[in-house]
């Protein structure tokens, strides 16, 4: 850490930053200029906060020169991290496209959900069974009933399931019908006591981005899964908030090869939430995978005007098949598979 002294500062000053820095077991460098005194604190960092030194006489300035993230820093771990699903890898050479409605509706729904996601070629299901909706008075999904559908439906398939998880107390269900991968969505990217819980299962997580949230914090999130143990974590953009208002949220593009830079875990972009309209949602995830993007999270309903969530963006059977093809050439130009 690096901590920067006004150019009035007193000796007194300076020796109680020393002070702070050698009680918390670091060393401290002193550094005298003209204008400014900085002294750097060498050791171990994450000891240290700013709000230690800042809250000091004299102190005009602390930052943290080491990452506050270790096991999902690429620092850390140089190769990408290859996540296996059930079988199915995420994070290599082949590009994975998650697909399936937004939320189970009905067994039947989700039988041909599961026969169009396999007849498109993709290799892993999502659907919600537990949804995060704005209104308390919305179809709020079908609980343990409807992962039980879900798994049904897949298995027809060997489709892995991905799933989203709300509140700890339904993990247990979650391990019951084995639940291949657990969805944190954006609402609770920061639920750090359920964060902790699925850090202390061996399942795959798919983190979705706050919608709001920096990617360092996004990262420190994840970090929290990580120290649990469990290290089989997939970033997911899925759009952050905006003044616009042609489009739900808007894709942070840009996110994937800062994440890809900074993190060794796999990447992975929601269009669908993103645009938040079906019409956007080829153009969003051609854009994801030339970026870089290891997968996608796409919402596909076997008739999307009758969709009981998020019937707006929802591809037809159809367009999913077609967008799987678009993929594929803009895979191999890439030098990737699909
Ligand atoms: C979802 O994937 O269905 C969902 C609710 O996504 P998000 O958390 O990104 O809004
Ligand atoms: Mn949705």
């Amino acid at each position: 850490m690096i901590i920067v002294m006004g150019s009035e500062v007193t000796d007194e000053e300076v020796n109680a930053v020393v002070k702070k820095v050698e009680a918390a077991g670091l060393k401290a460098n002193i550094s005298r200029g003209i204008e400014r005194t900085v002294i750097g604190a060498i050791g171990d960092e994450r000891k240290l906060t700013t709000e230690m030194f800042t809250s000091l006489r004299g102190v005009e300035s602390a930052m943290h020169i080491a990452k506050q993230y270790k096991i999902v820093s690429r620092e850390s771990h140089k190769q990408s991290t290859v996540i296996d699903i059930a079988g199915v890898p995420l994070g290599g050479n082949q590009i994975q496209i998650i697909a399936g409605p937004c939320s189970v509706e009905t067994q039947e729904q989700m039988d041909l959900s599961a026969q169009f996601v396999h007849e498109a070629g993709c290799r892993l299901m999502r659907g919600g069974a537990f949804k995060p909706r704005t209104s308390p008075y919305a179809f709020q999904g079908h609980g343990a009933e409807g992962l039980d559908m879900f798994r049904k439906a897949a298995s027809k398939y060997n489709l892995p399931i991905v799933t989203e998880l709300m509140d700890a107390r339904q993990i247990d269900v979650f391990l019951e019908y084995d639940v291949d991968v657990i969805q944190i969505g954006t609402r609770n990217m920061q639920n750090f006591d359920l964060l902790k819980e699925v850090g202390r299962t061996n399942k795959p997580v798919i983190l979705k981005r706050g919608m709001s949230a920096t990617i360092s914090e996004w990262l420190m999130a994840a970090e929290y899964i990580a120290a649990g143990g469990n290290h089989n974590i997939i970033f997911c953009e899925r759009g952050v908030r905006t003044f616009e208002t042609a489009y739900r949220n808007v894709l942070d593009v840009t996110a994937i090869p800062v994440l890809k830079k900074e993190t060794h875990l796999p990447v992975i972009v929601d269009p669908s939430h993103a645009g938040g309209k079906a019409w956007m949602v080829p153009a969003l995830s051609q854009a994801a995978i030339a970026a870089g993007a290891d997968g996608l999270l796409v919402e596909m309903h076997p008739s999307p005007c009758d969709a009981w969530c998020d019937a707006d963006q929802a591809l037809t059977p159809q367009e999913l098949k077609k967008l799987m093809g678009t993929l594929g050439a803009i895979a191999g130009a890439i030098g990737r598979t699909l």
